[in-house]
């Protein structure tokens, strides 16, 4: 499978010209698998660049949407994402915050009155709900498109809730990503770091949300996010070959995370590590 990047931003877009090399939009990706299955994580700001780049591929009709949460930074593409307003495509949703919040109720509400100039009913897309992940729509995986490709999903650590995504092929290579996933506190609805060691296991290629450095973090716990050094202990931790930071925060420019990343690595060799450690940065595609 291949995985693009069209936004990594966290918390709320980021244009400027000390944000141009890794990129203003708020998180989205696609992932393309083998067999030609479209599947979209996330539905912020860069949900729409990548709705105009699908409607340029005529082969493309069937669209699988997982949405890690409902906070506003990951769903707020979702009006602007123009295959939903057509009858030919089929977009399947999966995921959302809390298991008592239906996906869909998620999407139609941000475009509900006074938020929104027009509602839902104007998307002449068919969406389907009801699917098998173990996130609010369902009870345990995802056979996504053909069924060439598993989807698990693991809560987050996180306030209001959510999930991570595990994509996996035939082969058993797998994709993780974890956003907005606090690795030092324990929410409500989260797991012991321990559950996400093991649900990274092994995985060819994990995102990994990496919005704080250790002095920020020590006014924002319990909001919610990760430190870039705890992601890389989870990954090394997990056997993980390549880990993408991920969420980067708002206020943190282009240089800023060239800086970050050259600590990361050193910070890897001292742990002994071959881990494989980059800055997400939009339009970046990766293959796993
Ligand atoms: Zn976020
Ligand atoms: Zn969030």
């Amino acid at each position: 499978m291949n995985v693009t990047v069209w936004g990594c931003r966290g918390s709320i877009t980021s244009p400027g010209r000390d944000t141009l090399r890794y990129g203003g939009e708020t998180t989205c990706l696609e992932i393309v698998t083998d067999g030609g299955d479209r599947i979209v994580i996330d539905a912020g700001s860069g949900l729409r660049r990548l709705g105009q780049h699908i409607l340029k591929d005529p082969d493309v009709a069937d669209i699988t949407l997982l949405l890690t949460h409902a906070h506003w930074d990951h769903l707020v593409g979702f009006p602007f994402f123009r295959p939903a307003f057509f009858s030919k495509y089929t977009i399947t949703l999966c995921g959302g915050s809390d298991p008592r919040i239906s996906v869909l109720k998620s999407l139609r509400h941000q475009m509900e009155p006074p938020y929104f100039p027009v509602d839902m009913s104007v998307m002449k897309a068919k969406f389907v709900t009801g699917c098998t992940c173990g996130c609010s729509e369902c009870g345990n995986e995802l056979a996504v498109g053909s069924g060439s490709h598993r989807c698990e999903s693991i809560p987050l650590s996180h306030p209001n809730g959510g999930y991570g995504f595990k994509l996996t092929d035939n082969r058993g290579r797998a994709f993780v990503l974890l956003t907005d996933n606090e690795l030092r506190y324990r929410h409500e609805t989260g797991l012991d770091r321990e559950g996400y060691v093991e649900f990274c296991r092994d995985a060819r290629l994990l995102f990994h949300d990496a919005c704080y450095t250790e002095e920020k973090y020590e006014r924002t716990r319990t909001w919610g996010h990760s430190t870039y050094k705890d992601a890389i202990d989870l990954a090394i931790d997990a056997g993980v070959e390549r880990l993408g930071l991920f969420h980067h925060n708002p206020d943190r420019g282009d240089d800023e995370i060239d800086g970050i990343l050259g600590w990361c690595r050193s910070y890897i060799s001292g742990r002994g590590s071959g881990l494989d450690c980059f800055a997400c940065a939009e339009g970046m595609t990766l293959a796993v």
